[in-house]
C-alpha cells in the first residue's frame, strides 16, 4: 500500500467545512433554504435562521454539510441539463382521492395526503415529514407527522421557502423506522444525497420520497408585503393559495383574489433562479396538477419504492385514478413538459468551483 504523506496545512486544505459551504453556496445566493445541511451536522452547529444557514458553534470539518448540499454537488459535477426530460418514469397516472374530506381540504386531488394517510393507517409508515402552517399559509412549518390528524393539517401548498429537511433531525432522534418525506424538487435532491451518504447518522430510514412539481418559490416576508400592499389581503385570512395559468389565487372569507405571477417577481427566492428541476426528478413519486383539472393530480411513478407505495393505496381502494397507457404519455405530459422545458431553458447557470 502506498502511503501519502501530507502536511497539517495540506490536510486542513483538503477537508471541507462550513466555511466552504458558506463561500460556495450560501454567500453567492445559490442556497435553496432546504435545511439539509442543518440536519446532517453531527455536532449540531448549523442553524437555519431567517432561511439562511448560520454557523453557531465549533465546526469539526467533517464535510457532511458540504456533501449533502445539492447546490455544492451541482457546482462540482456540472450535470448536463436535458431540456426535454421529465426524469425517469415507470408508470403514469392521473386522478384524485376517493376520500371526500381529503378532496375538500387538499390542494388539488388530494393524492399526496391520501398516500400518507393510507400508509400511516395500515402501519406501512410510522412517520411522515410534511409541511404544515401555524400562523398562515405563507409561513410553512415543517414537521414530522406521527398521526393522521397532523398529516391532514399539512394539506395544501405553501408557496414560500421552506427548510423542511431540518426535521430530518427529528427522524434521526426518534425511533421511527419507516418514514415518508414530502418535498419540493430541491428537498428531494438533497434528501437523496443524505440517504446516499449513509454515515454520520444520515441514513434516515426514509422509505419513500414524494416530490411536488415546482416552478419557483417565494420569500415569505416579500410575498406577504405584495399581497398586503397590492391586494389589501392579510396572509392570516387565507384558506388556500393556488398558482395556475400565470396567476396566483388567494382564497379568503370574501372570495378569491388573484395577481399575475409576473407582478410577484421581486419576491421570487434568489436560490430558485438556479433551479432546473420542475418535476421532482429525484423523488420516488412526483405529483403535480399541470395538464389536469384543478381538482386532480398527475402522478409520475419513478421508482420501485414509489410503485410499492402507490400500489398499496390502489389496493386499499382509496384512489380514483386512471393509469395512462404508454402510447398516451406524450399527450398526457405535454403541459408538464412545456413548463419543465421553460424552466430548464431559463435557469441561471451555476458556475464551477474555482480551486
Ligand atoms: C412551492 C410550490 C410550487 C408548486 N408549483 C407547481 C407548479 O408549477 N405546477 C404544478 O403542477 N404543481 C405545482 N405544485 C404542486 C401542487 O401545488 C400540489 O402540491 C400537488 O398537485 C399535490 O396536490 P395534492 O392535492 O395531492 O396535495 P395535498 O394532498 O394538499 O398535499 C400537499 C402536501 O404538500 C406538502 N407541502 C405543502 N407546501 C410545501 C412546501 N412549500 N414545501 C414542501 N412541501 C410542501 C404538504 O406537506 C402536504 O403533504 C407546487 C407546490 C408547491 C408547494
Ligand atoms: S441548499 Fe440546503 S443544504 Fe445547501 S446550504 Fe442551502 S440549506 Fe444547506
Ligand atoms: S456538518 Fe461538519 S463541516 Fe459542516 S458545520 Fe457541521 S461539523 Fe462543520
Ligand atoms: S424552484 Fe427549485 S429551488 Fe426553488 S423551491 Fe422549487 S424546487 Fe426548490
Amino acid at each position: 500500500m502506498v502511503k501519502i504523506e501530507m502536511s497539517d496545512t495540506e490536510v486542513k486544505k483538503r477537508r471541507s467545512n462550513f466555511a466552504l459551504l458558506n463561500r460556495t453556496v450560501i454567500k453567492p445566493g445559490y442556497c435553496t433554504s432546504c435545511g439539509g445541511c442543518e440536519a446532517v451536522c453531527p455536532v449540531y452547529v448549523i442553524s437555519i435562521e431567517q432561511l439562511v444557514p448560520k454557523l453557531k458553534g465549533g465546526c469539526i470539518s467533517c464535510g457532511a454539510c458540504v456533501d449533502v448540499c445539492l447546490r455544492y454537488k451541482q457546482r462540482v459535477e456540472q450535470p448536463a441539463i436535458e431540456e426535454e426530460s421529465l426524469g425517469t418514469i415507470i408508470e403514469l397516472y392521473r386522478g384524485k382521492s376517493k376520500l371526500a374530506d381529503v378532496k375538500e381540504n387538499s390542494q388539488n386531488g388530494g393524492i399526496v395526503t391520501t398516500l400518507l394517510l393510507t400508509a400511516m393507517k395500515k402501519q406501512k409508515i410510522d412517520g411522515a415529514l410534511v409541511t404544515s402552517h401555524v400562523t398562515d399559509l405563507l409561513g410553512p412549518t415543517p414537521m414530522l407527522a406521527l398521526n393522521e390528524l397532523d398529516i391532514r393539517k399539512a394539506s395544501r401548498s405553501k408557496y414560500t421557502l421552506n427548510p423542511v429537511l431540518t426535521k430530518l433531525t427529528s427522524i434521526k432522534l426518534s425511533l421511527k423506522e419507516k418514514v415518508a418525506c414530502v418535498g419540493l424538487p430541491c428537498h428531494t435532491e438533497t434528501l437523496s444525497n443524505a440517504i446516499e451518504m449513509k454515515n454520520l447518522g444520515a441514513d434516515f430510514r426514509v422509505k419513500y420520497k414524494i416530490g411536488l412539481f415546482c416552478m419557483s418559490s417565494y420569500n415569505p416576508s416579500a410575498f406577504r408585503s405584495i399581497i398586503t400592499q397590492n391586494l389589501g389581503l392579510s396572509a392570516e385570512s387565507l384558506n388556500k393559495t393556488d398558482c395556475a395559468r400565470g396567476k396566483f389565487f388567494f382564497v379568503g372569507p370574501d372570495g378569491t383574489t388573484d395577481i399575475k405571477i409576473k407582478e410577484c417577481a421581486e419576491a421570487k427566492a434568489e436560490g430558485c433562479k438556479y433551479c432546473s428541476d420542475f418535476s421532482a426528478e429525484f423523488a420516488d413519486i412526483a405529483v403535480g396538477n399541470i395538464g389536469v383539472a384543478d381538482d386532480s393530480n398527475i402522478i409520475l411513478i419513478r421508482t420501485e419504492a414509489g410503485k410499492e407505495l402507490f400500489d398499496f393505496a390502489l389496493n386499499e381502494n382509496v384512489l380514483d385514478v386512471e393509469k395512462v397507457p404508454k402510447e398516451k404519455w406524450e399527450e398526457a405530459l405535454a403541459a408538464a413538459k412545456k413548463l419543465s422545458t421553460t424552466k430548464k431553458k431559463h435557469v441561471k447557470p451555476l458556475p464551477p468551483i474555482e480551486s
